[in-house]
C-alpha cells in the first residue's frame, strides 16, 4: 500500500515518510484553494497572493495532519508500543504501530488522541483567526481554513470504519464489553465494511447527479475504507496461523553457502539468478562470516561484479539481525517489516542453523488459507501483529 514512500524527517525516533500520492493532493489542494475557495471568499488580492496563501494553507494543513498522527504515535510510545514510522499520503496520514494495542484501554487512548488533537488545533486556529483576522486578511484566511479542516478531520476520523480512529474506538469499546479482541475486531471490521459500502453508494449517486469530483472522491475513500476493514480481519487470520509457528518450523536448513572470495558475478549467476536465492551465507569452513543479499549486490556497479569478492559487500556477522529457533513467527514478520528485510538467519548456541525468508512465511500463509484452516486465534490470546491507524 505504501511502497515507494520516501523519508523526509525523523521526529521523536519516528521516521516521517511521504508517499508519492501526497504530492498529487498537495498540488490539487494548492490549486483549488488558490483558484477557487480563496478568490470566492476574499476579493481584490493579486494572483500571486492567492497562490502564496493557497499553497501555504495546503502545506500547513498537512502539518496539522502530522500533529494528529504524532498524537497517536506519542501516546502509543509512552505506553511502550513502538511506532517505527508515519506516512503522509493522498487520504491524510497513517501511523504504523509495531503491534496491536495490548488492552482495550490502550487502544482507546491511542485512537482518541488523534481526533482530540485535531479538535484542539481547530479551536486554537479558529480563536487566533478571530483575534488576528482584523489585522491581516491573509492570515485570517489561512487560520480559518485550518480551523475548518481540522474540525472536519476530527469529526471524519471518528466515523466508525477501520482504519479511521472511530473504528478503533468502536473496537476498544466492543473489546472492553466482550473481553474478546477477536469478536471486537469482527464487529468493528463488519461496521467498517458497511460504512465503506455506504460511502461508495453515496459517491455513486453523486456521480450520477453530475457532481463528478465529490462523487469520485467518496467512491475512492469508501473503497479505501472497505479494503482497510477487510485487511484488519485478514490480519487477525494471519495472526492465527503464525501464532502456532516459530523460526524452527519456518526456517530452511539447506540455505546456500559461498566462500568469502567468490566474485559477485558468480554469486549472481549461480545462486541469485540461477536458483532464485535472495540471499546467500558467506562462510569459511564452518564459520559464518556474514550474509550477502540482493540489496547488497545492487550497491555495486555491474561492471565490478567479476572483481568484487562476496566478503567485500556482505553484511558482516556482527551486524546481521538474527533470531533464535524459538522466536515466534509473528515476531519475525514484525521484525522483517520494521527493518525492511527479506530474510533473517536463525542462530542456536551462536551457530547458524537456518534461514527464515519472507517468501516462506507468505507461502505458509497462502497454504493455510487455501486449506481453509481454522486460523482464528483463541479469545484469550493477545494480538501481536503490526497494524496501522490513520
Ligand atoms: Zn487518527
Amino acid at each position: 500500500m505504501f511502497g515507494g514512500s520516501f523519508r523526509v524527517a525523523r521526529l521523536f525516533g519516528i521516521d516521517i515518510e511521504v508517499h508519492p500520492s501526497w504530492l498529487l493532493i498537495i498540488a490539487f489542494l494548492s490549486y483549488s484553494l488558490s483558484e477557487g475557495l480563496f478568490p470566492a471568499r476574499y476579493e481584490g488580492w493579486s494572483t500571486a497572493t492567492y497562490w502564496v496563501v493557497g499553497t501555504a494553507s495546503a502545506f500547513l494543513l498537512f502539518v496539522t495532519v502530522l500533529l494528529h498522527e504524532l498524537a497517536h504515535a506519542l501516546v502509543a510510545k509512552r505506553r511502550g508500543l513502538p511506532v517505527p514510522r508515519i506516512t503522509l499520503f493522498i487520504f491524510g496520514g497513517v501511523s504504523h504501530l509495531a503491534r496491536q494495542p495490548a488492552s482495550a484501554g490502550e487502544e482507546f487512548q491511542i485512537a482518541a488522541a488523534g481526533p482530540a488533537t485535531s479538535l484542539v488545533i481547530a479551536a486554537i486556529t479558529g480563536l487566533a483567526g478571530l483575534l488576528l483576522g482584523p489585522l491581516d486578511e491573509q492570515l485570517e484566511a489561512i487560520l480559518f481554513y485550518l480551523a475548518a479542516v481540522n474540525v472536519l478531520l476530527g469529526v471524519f476520523n471518528m466515523l466508525p470504519g477501520f482504519p479511521l480512529d472511530g473504528g478503533r474506538v468502536l473496537r476498544s469499546i466492543a473489546w472492553k464489553r466482550s473481553g474478546s479482541f477477536r469478536k471486537a475486531t469482527r464487529t468493528a471490521a463488519g461496521v467498517g465494511e458497511l460504512f465503506g459500502y455506504a460511502l461508495m453508494t453515496i459517491g455513486f449517486f453523486l456521480l450520477l447527479g453530475g457532481l463528478l469530483l465529490d462523487g469520485l472522491w467518496l467512491l475512492f475513500i469508501g473503497w479505501f475504507l472497505l479494503g482497510a476493514a477487510r485487511s484488519e480481519s485478514a490480519n487477525l487470520q494471519l495472526e492465527g496461523v503464525l501464532r502456532r509457528l516459530t523460526a524452527r518450523d519456518l526456517m530452511r536448513t539447506d540455505f546456500p553457502t559461498v566462500v568469502p572470495g567468490l566474485p559477485l558475478a558468480s554469486v549472481v549467476d549461480d545462486y541469485m539468478v540461477g536458483h532464485g536465492e535472495r540471499a546467500v551465507v558467506v562462510a569459511n569452513g564452518g564459520a559464518v562470516l556474514g550474509i550477502l543479499t540482493v540489496t547488497d549486490v545492487r550497491r555495486v556497479p555491474r561492471s565490478d561484479w567479476p572483481f568484487t569478492p562476496a566478503q567485500a559487500v556482505m553484511t558482516p556477522r556482527e551486524r546481521v539481525i538474527t533470531v533464535t529457533a524459538d522466536t515466534p513467527a509473528v515476531e519475525i514478520l514484525t521484525l522483517l517489516g520494521e527493518k525492511a528485510l527479506n530474510q533473517v538467519p536463525v542462530l542456536e548456541d551462536g551457530r547458524m542453523v537456518g534461514l527464515v525468508t519472507r517468501r516462506e512465511i507468505l507461502e505458509r500463509l497462502q497454504l493455510a488459507e487455501s486449506l481453509g484452516a481454522n486460523t482464528a486465534p483463541a479469545d484469550e490470546e493477545r494480538p501481536a501483529s503490526p497494524t496501522t491507524l490513520s
